[in-house]
């Protein structure tokens, strides 16, 4: 039975799904886990996420394949990236094949949440790991909780595609030799600050630049870069300080090897921006969301793509890869996960 959900008019809120997964980590072990059907975290006023931020965190989509099948899209990357980013916050790893059981059991369990194939909705997947003792002096906690709810996301580009503008930021995002690569919520909340600011400049998102010498282009808050040049290569920014997306990981894989294109994945300075044709943020919220134009501090970059649609290869790129998600064109072996009882 399918839930009672317009899936069109869904936007990026929460909703709560009957099901989670919770697993805790106690004397040094994460214990069985389950499901639950309790959305309440109770935890003591002094626990480490509370008061150092201690909490890395996951997040991947579940959606109906032109033949009906409920898939994942490369969840064993998420496991990974999650042990990784874990482990820099001296957080216990929760195991990887434990995070894909978690994955099949919520989806499988919240499965009438689902959305059908053809209404590019989906049923994002939150995971997360935070510090739940209490811990007062500086150091890391000793008991920690993982955590994975679902809650359906409506279609990314709702009424059609439109590129966006954004600015370079004054703003830094992750220091040299930080938490740049890791999926942590630190690293968004010191993000607020400069999302709201550039909103209320009028522009849609931050571009940071590399904090040592603000030359090279980094990221933007949650998306990595995609650059095409006038000769179609594929650029994408390489930096200690960027979050490894699984999606920009994915199309270059697809450029190269679907679409015969040459990818290169190196430092990109600031001043060569004007020469590109194309430019997109890669994630998995948009999958590509193209961008139009770029302003550094009154200088506009205006790719020749404008602010109607995708660029050419953006768009190739964009509908290869959303193809294989949704079962219409031949995945590379293990990067779709069937869920099932
Ligand atoms: C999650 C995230 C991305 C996108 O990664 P995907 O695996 O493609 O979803 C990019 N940048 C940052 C900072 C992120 O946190």
């Amino acid at each position: 039975m399918a839930a009672d959900i317009d899936w069109a008019s869904l936007g990026f809120g929460y909703v709560k799904t009957p099901y989670r997964y919770v697993s805790n980590f106690k004397d040094g072990k994460w214990d069985e886990g389950g499901l639950t059907e309790d959305d309440k975290v109770v935890i003591t006023e002094c626990a480490g996420v509370l008061q150092y931020a201690q909490q890395v965190f996951e997040g991947l989509k579940a959606y109906t394949t032109v033949d009906g099948r409920i898939v994942t899209f490369r969840p064993d990357l998420n496991a990974e990236r999650m042990v990784t980013s874990a482990k820099r916050l001296e957080i216990p790893p929760f195991p990887a094949e434990r995070f894909l059981e978690a994955v099949d059991e919520v989806v499988w369990a919240n499965r009438d949440y689902v959305p059908p194939y053809g209404s590019g909705a989906s049923l994002y997947l939150r995971p997360y790991l935070f510090g739940s003792s209490a811990v007062i002096g500086v150091k890391p906690a000793n008991e920690f909780q993982f955590r994975l709810f679902a809650t359906p996301v409506g279609p990314y580009f709702k009424g059609g595609v439109k590129p966006i503008t954004i600015r370079v930021s004054d703003f830094d995002r992750a220091a040299p030799r930080g938490t740049g690569h890791i999926k942590a919520g630190l690293n968004y909340a010191m993000s607020l600050h400069a999302i709201v600011d550039a909103h209320n400049c009028g522009f849609d998102e931050n571009m940071y630049l590399d904090p040592a010498s603000r030359t090279f282009v980094e990221e933007t808050g949650g998306a990595n870069f995609l650059f095409v040049t006038k000769d179609k290569r594929v650029v994408t920014p390489l930096s200690d300080s960027i979050l490894p997306s699984i999606t920009r990981r994915s199309l270059c894989y697809v450029a190269e090897k679907y679409l015969g294109l040459k990818v290169e994945n190196r430092p990109v300075r600031l001043d060569e921006l004007q020469d590109f044709a194309e430019c997109g943020l890669c994630g998995t919220a948009a999958v590509i969301s193209p961008v139009g134009k770029i302003n550094d501090h009154g200088k506009e970059i205006a790719f020749p793509s404008g602010m109607e649609k995708m660029g050419e290869v953006t768009q190739q790129l964009y509908d290869t890869l959303t193809g294989i998600q949704l079962g219409k064109i031949k995945a590379p072996d293990g990067w779709i996960r069937e869920i099932k009882k």
